[in-house]
């Protein structure tokens, strides 16, 4: 429930303003989709170097295995 911290008041979603703030006194209101849930995408340099790491373990395993056997 988006909740007010200035108004104390929890509004419906439906209630609120098209830009999600409060129709009381158009504070940015807690609990809408913006606030709460900023978007979880990892940057591509974040992705980049788990793939550059994990091949980098994969041929160190191969390499291990190789060794083993
Ligand atoms: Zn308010």
């Amino acid at each position: 429930m988006p909740w007010c911290e200035p108004c104390e008041k929890s509004w419906t979603p439906t209630s609120l303003n098209a830009d999600g703030t409060c129709p009381h006194c158009g504070e940015a209101v807690d609990g809408t989709e913006h606030i709460s849930q900023p978007p979880h995408r990892a940057p591509w340099h974040f992705k980049l170097m788990v793939v550059t790491i994990t091949v980098y373990l994969a041929y160190r395993l191969f390499q291990l295995v190789l060794w083993i056997f």
